[in-house]
């Protein structure tokens, strides 16, 4: 059995719905497992929608009418009035939103974003099933939920790996021998029966649970790109496309920011050596990448760029140097509000750290940091880093004030302000 998932810009729309359609009847393996994320920017929408219910702003009228309108309008262009069966499903999933905004908001700001964010990914999995089996691709719709087992961690859930396999292996098999399944990626579900997310962009790693649990023959992740390249084509151009890639060096990428695969999805794949197809979705015929243990002859330089980095400096207080009792603090802090070090730099007197800023979590961090430490930060940083940099690289992509470096035999990294 294969697994085929696709993104938000995979189903942003009407035309692009279709031409996924286009795309599984080029199959003749109907053991095929599809995993959706939420169509277009939906989840940011929702993102908006949360926060705005959570903080009891005035425009989430606005922004839940504007979702809904997003949705049946593509319903609409997708099926006419002809499908009403497709209409109640989807009003159906709206209520339970509506429900939700209708009381207070009690629990938590992670609990309630979970609760509402992963309608995103129901509605457009739904939505997508009944245009297949529209289009006479059979397909049974599968709630990610009763699968893929987590903590309760809300917004950063982890996988329960045994309940997963167990209630993956004991159902979806014969599910896909009848034919094509679609689920959601993205969410999964607490012991207590309460939905969470995987964090965001983590539909990839849906897609690599799945697969590693039914021993998948492949991953594909379709996308609006060539393959993976060695540089955002959004960012720089004359980028080259891999035509294979080792799973380690996917994993250094994403690791770093490289956007194209969520970096939690290649583990569970080299770990069953399940080859990941990344392929352009505007053209299913083309080769793609395909990611795989491989050994990576050639070293083009990759590029890869990370914005909205927030730079953290700390001194002691007291002039007293650096020692591992203030750095088992300082990551203790780290962990404990959950935030993850993109790149650091250790001196005498100080430690300085940066990361991907987040205005909550940063003011948690301060406080507990604050008795023990001087505190300095700049925000509006990049992060750029260079995998087998070579000078002539480094020249053309690094300029202006350079706010922190550090470079190894493999790899160039450089905090920037980002213009
Ligand atoms: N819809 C979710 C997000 O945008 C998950 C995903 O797309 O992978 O973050
Ligand atoms: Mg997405």
């Amino acid at each position: 059995m294969q697994v085929f998932k696709f993104g938000g810009a995979s189903v942003k729309d009407a035309e692009e719905i279709q031409n996924l359609g286009e795309i599984l009847k080029l199959q003749n393996d109907k053991n095929l497992l599809i995993v959706v994320s939420a169509m277009g920017k939906t989840t940011n929408a929702l993102e908006k929608l949360a926060k705005g219910y959570f903080d009891k702003t005035d425009d989430i009228d606005a922004v839940f009418e504007e979702i809904k309108s997003y949705h049946f309008n593509i319903i609409h262009q997708l099926f006419g009035d002809k499908n009403q069966a497709v209409y109640d499903d989807i009003n159906n999933a709206f209520v339970e939103i509506e429900w939700i905004l209708e009381d207070e908001p009690v629990d938590g700001f992670d609990f309630i974003y979970d609760q509402m964010v992963s309608m995103g990914e129901i509605i457009s999995s739904k939505i997508v099933g009944h245009y297949l089996n529209s289009i006479n691709l059979k397909t049974q719709w599968l709630d990610a939920r009763s699968y893929i087992q987590t903590d309760n961690i809300y917004r950063e859930a982890k996988i329960d790996w045994d309940k997963t396999t167990q209630l993956i292996q004991k159902n979806i098999p014969q599910i896909l021998e009848k034919g094509f399944a679609i689920t959601q990626g993205f969410i999964g579900n607490t012991s207590e029966n309460f939905t969470t997310t995987l964090g965001r962009e983590g539909s990839d790693f849906s897609a690599a649970i799945f697969a590693n649990c039914l021993n998948a023959q492949s991953v594909t992740i379709w996308k609006d790109v060539p393959g993976v390249l060695n540089a955002d084509p959004k960012l720089f151009e004359d980028c080259i496309k891999f035509e294979e890639l080792s799973y380690t060096e996917a994993i250094e990428m994403t690791y770093y920011g490289a956007t194209v695969i969520h970096p939690k999805t290649i583990k569970p794949l080299q770990n069953k050596q399940i080859p990941l197809f990344v392929k352009p979705f505007l053209a299913p015929k083309e080769s793609g990448t395909v990611i795989k243990e491989v050994q990576m002859s050639g070293s083009t330089p990759i590029i890869i760029v990370k914005k909205n980095q927030l730079l953290l400096t700390l001194n002691t207080k007291d002039l007293s140097f650096i020692t591992e009792k203030h750095l088992q603090n300082i990551f203790k802090a780290f962990a404990d509000v959950y935030i993850k070090v993109n790149i650091l730099q250790i001196s005498a007197l100080n430690f300085s750290a940066s990361y991907d800023h987040q205005d909550d979590k940063f003011k948690l961090l301060i406080n507990l940091l604050t008795e023990e430490f001087d505190i300095r930060y700049n925000t509006g940083l990049k992060l750029i880093t260079i995998r087998h940099a070579n000078e002539q690289t480094i020249k053309k992509h690094i300029s202006g004030e350079i706010y922190l470096e550090q470079r190894n035999r493999n790899t160039a990294q450089f905090i920037l302000k980002d213009e």
